[in-house]
């Protein structure tokens, strides 16, 4: 497996594989990786030739009160977790290759509203920054499949959004989420979490799982179920941040007709904010 970091190397590597007629994709991670991640790499393998990794800390992804700065930086372990499940690049470019020129007057991609509700309430920041460092991504990479993991399905669904509104010639391929035993989706972020903790955190799961059960048995008022989860979450110990339904594929508040619809929670466990989300297909 190469490392690269700056983006002429890595252009050149991925030129080189294109001229062999080679399928590339793309994997964009914050490193302290976990098999989550491993996951993506994995199922890029099977629809690909020649699988590229980023591993870049995003400074624009964290606002002031953010944890940017205890963010979890693991490099050598997540190169070695790369290395064997097949990854063939790892990019890992420094802040001042990614913003040459500061943040101040960085070009950004806006979204439409697709980055407002959800995560977007209560992280404005959040979608313009991902929009914009996936961008420069593909940009730099020029793959031709890019993974995302369902685990962010706000990001999966922005980031699908903005290939087709942008004409980027790239497909892209989700990935299931991948839990802990106890259910419990991996998160670099549960590294901040004591064993007890952990514990706690599955309820999250177990509550999307629950509202999931609801919706298969006919319950529509979703409205209602919303407020009644975000109940749950907090007599679980949590304080939710949001706890709604929605259409999967447009992200609009879920409507009585609606056939795939996306369950999806955000919530505090102490300090640690926690999200996760279940989907449903109704025939
Ligand atoms: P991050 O490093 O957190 O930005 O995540 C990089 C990619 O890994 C994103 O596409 C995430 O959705 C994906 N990912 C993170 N956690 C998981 C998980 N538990 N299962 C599947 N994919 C994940």
């Amino acid at each position: 497996m190469k490392i690269v970091h700056n983006v002429p190397e890595l252009r050149e590597q991925v030129r080189q594989q294109k001229a062999k007629g080679k399928r590339v994709s793309f994997v964009s991670t914050m490193g302290a990786l976990h098999t989550g991640h491993t996951s993506l790499v994995t199922k890029a393998r099977t629809v690909s030739d020649y699988v590229v990794a980023s591993i870049f800390l995003n400074p624009l992804h964290f606002s002031e009160n953010e944890d940017y700065d205890t963010y979890p930086r693991t490099f050598e372990k997540d190169c070695a977790m790369l290395a064997e499940v097949g990854c063939d690049l790892v990019w890992a470019p420094s802040v001042e290759e990614m913003y040459p020129f500061g943040f101040e007057g960085q070009a950004r991609v806006k979204l439409a509203a697709l980055g407002a509700p959800y995560c977007g309430k209560s992280r404005p920041h959040l979608f313009e920054a991902i929009a914009t460092v996936v961008t420069k991504e593909f940009n730099a990479v020029q793959p031709d499949v890019a993974l995302f993991g369902e685990k962010d399905f706000q990001q999966l669904v922005v980031c699908r959004r903005m290939v087709e509104d942008l004409l980027f010639p790239i497909e892209v391929v989700a990935a299931p989420t991948v839990r802990e035993e106890n259910g419990l989706a991996k998160s670099s972020r549960n590294q901040y979490l004591t064993a007890s903790e952990k514990e706690t955190a599955a309820k999250i799961y177990q509550a999307l799982l629950e509202a999931k059960g609801e919706v298969e048995r006919g319950a529509r008022d979703y409205d209602h179920l919303s407020v009644r989860f975000e109940k749950r979450l907090r007599a679980d110990g949590f304080v939710p941040d949001y706890f709604e339904f929605a259409n999967m594929d447009t992200l609009a508040p879920a409507r009585t007709g609606d056939k795939r619809i996306l369950i999806l929670a955000a919530a505090y466990l102490n300090k640690v904010r926690l999200i996760d989300n279940v989907t449903v297909e109704l025939t």
